[in-house]
């Protein structure tokens, strides 16, 4: 019984028809002899009746399925009188009278009911994907994800850029995170590693001339389960020849455009704000500022010689940063509230969070008392009113910025402040080149080291790496990071200078990236480029804070996949082909 239509396919038109569905019982409700079966594809829910004329041959079918049994139907479609219309569904006008209906596989007893899937844990959602992918909402998920792809491709296929596959088996990449390694059989003892991101083979790619390069790459870095990071995810990858920082951006802007339009029929505003990292920091406390709802840190120094607080003047005086947010009407919070607050704060490293509350009289409470002489000026300055809350982290500049932002977030959740309708894009520009690794002591580049510093720093930019900006860029959406790209150096010589800043000797560079370095020998165009991430786009999309929700078939937060149980051991014969011996992870440690 091969299908005529699907199940969401049918209207009033086709009134007086037989037709064949094909699909899975969502429902089968039994009302005194009458079976109404609602029916399920890809395509929608269409509702089976067998009545009580039915052959008790088909009466007895109709009363043993069991939900999501999958069945084939044959039947007469019927028009329904106007008062039976259910509007909500697509084929609400219509229902089928069976004539036939063929079990073509049943289903055992499942794990959680397929409409449900907020009430089962994540583990089991992962174990059985292929029923959780059934849920309505995985499928409008997913279907989001195939039009997101077809968009992107569409808009690049517009601008002229190729899409051009790079390897999956290379040497290692450079983007900070630690490799997979694949073990190479021809070559005993040696390892392909998985590509981090296609960097290098896209730089390639412009100087053999291609110009103008995108790819829906898959990516991998080995990280610990953190968040909802997964250990393989999808980039947006782009590079382009003959470019200025600004014609990147100008690209994304359209790309995002496109893909907003044609997917959600939503028109962002372009051209997207930009801030630079240091005013991302100052204001938000974030290099990935959640821009919906304002309540902005302020800088409290120049308030701080007026008053009698010791702890401030400090740390002011060892060279670090006193924060404040004024978060209104909040006021009434009780302590209980503020030390939730203060837990937030510690978590990004401040050692505590003070506080004080504006009164129609001063400031009270907390530390109010070292400032009661200072009121009227702090209400002043900080544009603070009766009933504010006025909450400070008082550290090394990024301390305090970072942990105060992460308080501000919090508060932005917790008063509702964020407009969950509003897609906010905007750019943050002027990172650093270099960061400083402190357990390490060395300089490691903030990005990745294949970006140029801005043209006033090349000259000098060994004498004090740390304030050399690059010319990098992030694209941030809603307080997530969704790209990040640079201008790329192709001067050989300064790239070898950035090696040696962060500490490459010229053999090891040579060793890992000398394909690179040799390519940029034969007339290597100026070029820059971003990657975006798919998975997050289409996570902020379709209103989800993980992207295991986007992911057809993600990994566990433990970075596993209880569905096909992987990873798994292997054969010995396996490691044995592969020149392979495993350490216990017992002895493992004791080696450490
Ligand atoms: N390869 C970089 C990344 O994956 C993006 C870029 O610089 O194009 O973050």
């Amino acid at each position: 019984m091969k299908r005529t239509h699907t199940c969401g396919s049918l209207t009033a038109a086709d009134d007086g028809k037989t037709v064949i569905l094909n699909g899975w019982v969502h429902r089968n409700r039994d009302h005194g002899g009458i079976h109404f079966i609602n029916l399920r594809d890809r395509y929608g829910i269409t509702q089976i009746v067998v009545g009580p004329d039915a052959e008790p041959e088909l009466e007895k079918i109709a009363g043993s399925l069991k939900f999501e049994y999958c069945v084939a139907i044959e039947g007469l479609v019927h028009k329904r009188p106007d008062e039976m219309i259910n509007k909500d569904m697509a084929t609400g006008e219509i229902e089928i009278e069976a004539k036939t209906i063929s079990i073509l596989s049943t289903c055992k007893v499942l794990p959680f009911m397929i409409d449900e899937k907020a009430d089962a844990r994540d583990d089991i959602r992962i174990k059985y994907r292929f029923l959780d992918l059934r849920t309505e909402s995985m499928q409008k998920k997913i279907r989001l994800r195939h039009k997101a792809a077809f968009a992107v491709r569409e808009f690049f296929e517009g601008e002229d850029f190729y899409e051009i596959e790079t390897p999956t088996l290379i040497k290692s990449t450079p983007e900070g995170a630690r490799d997979f390694l694949v073990p190479a059989r021809l070559n005993p003892g040696k390892f392909f590693a998985l590509p981090q991101s296609p960097q290098l083979f896209k730089q390639i790619l412009m100087v053999s001339g291609f110009d103008k390069y995108f790819q829906v790459a898959r990516c991998y870095r080995d990280e610990d389960a953190r968040g909802d990071r997964q250990l393989e995810f999808t980039q947006v990858d782009v590079e382009m020849s003959f470019v200025s920082r600004d014609d990147v951006l100008a690209m994304t802007e359209r790309m995002m455009t496109h893909l907003f339009k044609k997917t959600m029929d939503v028109d962002l505003i372009t051209p997207f704000p930009r801030l630079s990292y240091k005013e991302a920091m100052d204001r938000f406390g974030s290099d990935k500022p959640e821009q919906r709802f304002a309540m902005e840190l302020q800088d409290f120094a120049p308030l701080v010689p007026g008053c009698d607080f010791k702890v401030f003047k400090d740390v002011l005086a060892s060279g670090g940063s006193v924060k404040v947010l004024v978060a209104e009407n909040c006021s009434s919070y009780s302590r209980k509230m503020i030390t939730e607050l203060e837990d937030v704060a510690k978590t990004y490293g401040a050692k505590g969070l003070a506080w004080m509350k504006v009164t129609a009289d001063g400031v009270d409470g907390g530390v109010g008392k070292f400032f009661t002489n200072q009121a009227d000026n702090i209400k002043e300055k900080l544009g603070a009113k009766e009933g504010d809350l006025l909450l400070f982290v008082a550290d090394k500049y990024e301390t305090a910025c970072k942990a105060l932002g992460a308080v501000r977030l919090r508060l932005g959740q917790d008063l509702k402040l964020i407009d969950k309708s509003i897609f906010h894009f905007s750019w943050v520009l002027d990172f650093p080149l270099f960061e400083y690794n402190e357990e390490e002591e060395k300089w490691d580049p903030a990005h990745h080291m294949f970006s140029m510093p801005q043209e006033r720093f090349i000259d000098t930019m060994e004498e004090n790496p740390g304030e050399v900006i690059g010319d990098l860029y992030d694209l941030v959406c809603n307080g997530y990071e969704l790209g990040s790209g640079s201008i790329r150096v192709h001067d050989p010589e300064i790239q070898k200078r950035i090696f040696k800043i962060v500490g490459f000797s010229e053999e090891e560079a040579q060793e890992r990236f000398g394909f690179l370095l040799d390519s940029f020998e034969y007339g290597a165009p100026p070029h820059g480029g971003i990657a975006t991430g798919f998975d997050r786009t289409i996570m902020i999309m379709a209103g989800e804070d993980s992207i295991r929700e986007v992911i057809p078939f993600p990994k566990n937060t433990q970075g596993a996949s209880p569905m096909e149980d992987s990873p798994a051991f292997v054969d010995e014969q396996q490691l044995i082909d592969l020149h392979l011996k495993t350490i216990p992870v017992e002895k493992k440690k004791e080696n450490k």
